[in-house]
């Protein structure tokens, strides 16, 4: 790392990178392995992201670990053994840090530093950097890994200070964990976290309250050990499953079904639904190709699951209240749980739906609703995150001109491709608004991302250019396109954290880019061969490039 410092006495670098999660990790990594001079700052005391945070029980993935892992080298790809189907968030943590040993990356990080602000001193064609701490760094390119679901969020019930009981957040947890046996807890939330955290919760607790506003779809995982042979068979042919599941609309290899529901017969539509089903995890979304952009054909599958809740809850009123009416199956994230269901059957368990009868706020010891007050000893918000742009807009971040990002998007995020915004010169975002993200599998969003990031910069100091920054025009048709093809789908009729609709005041725009990961890697790769199409570059700062 430099030791140089700029008059102002911060530490100059070529890049800082913010996060230490799977895309800050990699990104240092390739940056480094290339002679950069680059920092990672993060705010947690060691490296993970999402799976530092998130260490509440049955907290793991939901698409396959095979999967839901680095591609880019194929040495620690066969070395490392996933254990089950969908790994849980000690393990995945595990990974991070192996991959951290590994690659020696902890040296290129400060840990427990949160940035504060980011600042483009344009005289300079620098980013400053400041902490909360005071720290101050200076770089030439800035690039957020900040994360999109790294901001969580408790919505403001009256009294909740006055609680006198533990108070948890699914993405907060305590490191040496938690125990509710002979407690009274309240899980407020039905969202993926909850669906998750609910049945071990349930398992220890005297008794669970769930606090339920939307019912969630969930199919079941069916999660367990991954045999020795489905492991080999994935690692002998490792680089071809990558490049497979690359190529399709998710980054994920599923059985991708190629006709519509509509198309086939009532039979076909149990044996199909039924064997995915059975056979868990994500997978079921995909057995017909257009169960996203047609309510038909939606309902079909909508109605599978809700039959499926009814067979499995016992008490039909509970199963009534579980099974999701009002919006089409898959545009909130669906769940992927074991035992979500069945956990109703508990007589320890009552699901409290707060839909007619809302949480009106907390005393020192119940949480209070419209019509009845529940004793508890401990509540858990599983209540989700300010998703997309929490971690950006936490941050003070001003471009050209003295623009502040807050500003900018006022009305709701802008950006070219989700990796950078007009009016922000050398600064790249992974995984931002108007790219996959979410709607894909993560990792491989992440790499394709941070390699199109890195390929960048390298045709930067190769040409001798100074400054790369996204055409306001560009930008703007591509928020259009975003919102053209989401307006093509059903994903308007939920009120998801897609949307921004969990949090209170959000502009109501659809953040993640649902034309497909295939898609969107095309746009990219088209993009750098027309020379950065939607990119205005400037040479004349040699100066400013530092040696
Ligand atoms: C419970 C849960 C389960 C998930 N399961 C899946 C899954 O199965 N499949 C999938 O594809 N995706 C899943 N995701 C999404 C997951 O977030 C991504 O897969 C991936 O881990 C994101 O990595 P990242 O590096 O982009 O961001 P993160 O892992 O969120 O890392 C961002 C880091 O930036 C740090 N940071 C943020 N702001 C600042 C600041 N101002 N200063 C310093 N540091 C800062 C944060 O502390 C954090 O450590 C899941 C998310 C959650 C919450």
């Amino acid at each position: 790392m430099t030791d140089k410092i700029s008059e102002q006495g911060a530490q100059q670098l070529d890049v800082v990178v913010v996060g230490a999660g799977f895309a800050g990790l990699y990104l240092v990594h390739k940056l480094r392995s290339l002679g950069y001079d680059v920092l990672g700052l993060e705010a947690a005391a060691d490296v993970g992201g999402t799976w530092y945070w998130n260490r509440y029980p049955g907290a793991r993935c939901d698409v396959e670990s095979l999967q839901y892992s680095y591609s880019f080298s194929e040495e620690l790809q066969q070395e490392w053994r996933w254990s089950e189907r969908f790994a849980p968030q000690p393990e995945i943590l595990a990974y991070l840090g192996h991959v951290a040993d590994r690659f020696d990356l902890r040296r290129s990080f400060l840990f427990n530093t949160r940035v504060a602000s980011a600042r483009y001193e344009e005289s300079a064609n620098l980013w400053s950097i400041a902490t909360e701490a005071g720290k101050c760094f200076s770089a030439r390119f800035c690039i957020m890994a900040t994360g999109n679901l790294s901001v969580g969020r408790i919505p403001e019930f009256a009294g909740l200070q006055d609680f006198a009981g533990e108070i948890y957040h699914t993405g907060n947890w305590p490191h040496e964990g938690v125990d509710f046996t002979g407690k009274r807890v309240g899980v407020v939330g039905t969202g993926s976290s909850a669906v998750q955290s609910i049945p071990p919760i349930a398992q220890q607790a005297e008794h669970l309250y769930v606090f339920q506003r939307t019912p969630h779809f969930s199919v079941p995982a069916r999660n367990g050990p991954i045999e020795d042979q489905y492991d080999s068979e994935w690692k002998r042919n490792y680089p071809a499953q990558r490049a497979k599941a690359r190529s399709t609309r998710s980054g994920v290899l599923y059985d991708y079904g190629t006709k519509s529901a509509l198309e086939v017969d009532a039979g076909e539509h149990a044996v199909e639904l039924g064997r995915r089903w059975e056979k868990g995890g994500t997978n079921f979304l995909y057995a017909y190709n257009d169960t996203l952009r047609s309510e038909a054909s939606n309902q079909i599958s909508a109605d599978f699951v809700r039959e499926r809740i009814g067979e499995i809850v016992i008490d039909p009123t509970v199963a009534d209240k579980l099974m999701p009416k009002d919006y089409p199956i898959g545009t909130k994230r669906i769940c992927v749980d074991t035992d979500f269901y069945a956990t109703f059957n508990r007589p320890n368990v009552t699901l409290v739906d707060v839909r007619p009868s809302p949480i009106t706020g907390f005393d020192q010891t119940s949480l209070k609703t419209a019509d009845a007050s529940y004793q508890l000893d401990a509540v858990v918000f599983a209540t989700g995150f300010d998703a997309m742009t929490g971690a950006l807009l936490k941050m003070d971040i001003v471009g050209r001109n003295g623009h502040s990002l807050r500003d900018k998007w006022a009305e709701g995020p802008k950006t070219y491709l989700g990796l950078a915004i007009a009016g922000f010169p050398n600064m790249f975002i992974v995984t931002g608004p108007g790219s996959p993200s979410v709607l894909s599998n993560v990792v491989i969003a992440i790499e394709q991302h941070v390699e199109w990031i890195v390929d960048c910069i390298e045709k930067m100091e190769h040409e001798g250019i100074a400054t790369i920054e996204a055409e306001e025009s560009a930008q703007q048709e591509w928020v259009d396109h975003v919102n053209d093809v989401a307006c093509q789908t059903l994903y308007y009729q939920a009120n998801s954290w897609f949307l921004g609709a969990n949090v209170p005041g959000k502009p109501r725009i659809f953040m993640p880019y649902v034309g497909g990961f295939d898609t969107y890697v095309a746009k990219c790769d088209d993009v750098v061969r027309n020379g950065y199409a939607g990119f205005i570059k400037t040479k004349d700062q040699a100066e400013a490039i530092p040696a």
